[in-house]
């Protein structure tokens, strides 16, 4: 789940790492009001959006404007750029052509920068440790750091056991050159991070630009904050900071019915029970010359409520020219998905081929169940034949149309 930048500054400052101050706004008058609370003389007013790049990105409606994070100098500026920023689509590198619509604000004190850094942790899965990264190279794509100038990125990876040390902060402060004051200031910065992220269960916490002030010390400039879902019954009131308006509509339904959903670009849609077999189903797919739609295991206990919704999902990607249904009836019995199916298929009006391969507990009711139904559904034997036959329904179908 991801966070807006406010938000990740807030919780980031409860363990000490040092942001500017801010007051989040979710109207005009709200950025003007914040301008009172702020020490000036320059303000910083910045879109909030679940995407990076808001500084470089554009608006919609004036493109030849300024971007989403503004430098001000007085209440009548701050004013300006609240009215153009506020209710206006925002697009940016990160937030594909279609953008984002700023829906909230964010009103900072502007700091005055010496150096920009970049500074990263995340989960590396290769050691299975928290890893740092760092570079000089702040402001910037790290994605481009990482192809043109790999040795500008200084990696730490921090023992699980031991914790986060002394040495780490030193080999992360010396690498980014840092001495003196600023230095001491970084040491404390990477310590408060390292603390943030375990506690609070994130799978990434990036802070592009961390800089150093005029006054030497180490601040957050931006943050971006994600977390593991699989943690999230941890921490209530993180839970509570979704902003769903921020998600895809899809994304949010599946949530809900607690489906795993991601969407693929390709044209058959798949509705599975267990992660390796719907990993097996996409493979076979591509096997028989289709494209798969969706990643989409529906769990253990697919009831005719989740189903309907999963369909929904499926049927909600507009690219979707066929769906394979894959279940494996082990805790679930066939007889019962395939009623929630010929349920669920009613319920949205099933416009497209639909190919289901029952197996397991009652596979013959379930079979006798789809046959009897009325409805147009494919029978699949097995795996191979199920990906065959709705691969040959879908070309068929689009062909027709
Ligand atoms: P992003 O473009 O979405 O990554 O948003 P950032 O929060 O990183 O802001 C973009 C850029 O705006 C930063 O890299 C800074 O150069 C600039 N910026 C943001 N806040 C301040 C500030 O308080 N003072 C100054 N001088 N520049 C700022
Ligand atoms: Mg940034």
């Amino acid at each position: 789940m991801n966070i807006h930048e406010y938000q990740a500054k807030e919780l980031l400052s409860k363990y000490g790492v040092a942001t500017p101050k801010g007051i989040p706004a979710m109207s005009v008058a709200d950025a003007v009001a914040a301008v009172k609370q702020l020490p000036g003389p320059l303000y910083v007013v910045k879109s909030q959006i679940h995407a990076g790049g808001r500084g470089a990105g554009k608006f919609k409606n004036n493109p030849e404007g300024k971007g989403g994070v503004r430098l001000c100098k007085s209440e009548a500026d701050v004013k300006a750029a609240a009215e153009a920023m506020m209710n206006q689509v925002l697009v940016t590198k990160q937030t594909g052509p279609e953008g984002k619509l700023v829906q909230r604000l964010y009103v900072t004190d502007g700091v005055d920068i010496a150096k920009e850094y970049y500074c990263s942790v995340v989960l590396d899965r290769g050691t299975s440790r928290v890893t740092f990264m760092v570079s000089t190279e702040g402001g910037m794509d790290i994605e481009e750091v990482a192809e043109k100038h790999p040795e500008k990125i200084i990696k730490v990876a921090v023992d699980p056991a031991a914790g986060f040390q002394g040495f780490h902060a030193r080999r992360l402060a010396f690498g980014l050159g840092l001495t003196g004051d600023a230095q001491k200031s970084a040491m404390k910065f990477f310590a408060a991070l390292y603390k943030a992220f375990v506690d609070l269960d994130c799978a990434i916490v990036e802070i592009n630009p961390m800089i150093v002030t005029d006054k030497n010390e180490v601040m957050a400039l931006d943050a971006k904050v994600a977390f593991d879902d699989n943690a999230l019954f941890r921490h209530p009131d993180i839970a509570a900071m979704r902003d769903e308006t921020e998600e895809d509509a899809a994304e949010t339904l599946a949530h809900k019915w607690e489906l795993n959903y991601v969407r693929l670009d390709g044209e058959i849609g798949c509705m599975v029970n267990g992660a390796g077999l719907a990993m097996a189903t996409m493979d076979i797919i591509k096997l028989y010359g289709g494209t798969p739609a969706n990643f989409l295991d529906v769990g253990g206990g697919a009831t005719t409520e989740r189903v309907t919704a999963a369909f929904k999902i499926i049927l909600g990607d507009p690219n979707v020219k066929g769906i394979l249904v894959n279940i494996f009836g082990g805790i679930m019995k066939c007889d019962i998905i395939a009623n929630g199916i010929i349920a669920a298929a009613k319920e949205v009006k099933l416009s497209v081929p639909l190919v289901v391969r029952l197996e397991g507990t009652n596979v013959d009711l379930g079979k006798k169940i789809l046959a009897e139904s009325g409805l147009p559904i494919v029978s699949g034997d097995n795996l191979a034949d199920a990906a065959e036959k709705i691969v040959a329904a879908t070309k068929k179908a689009k062909a027709a149309a």
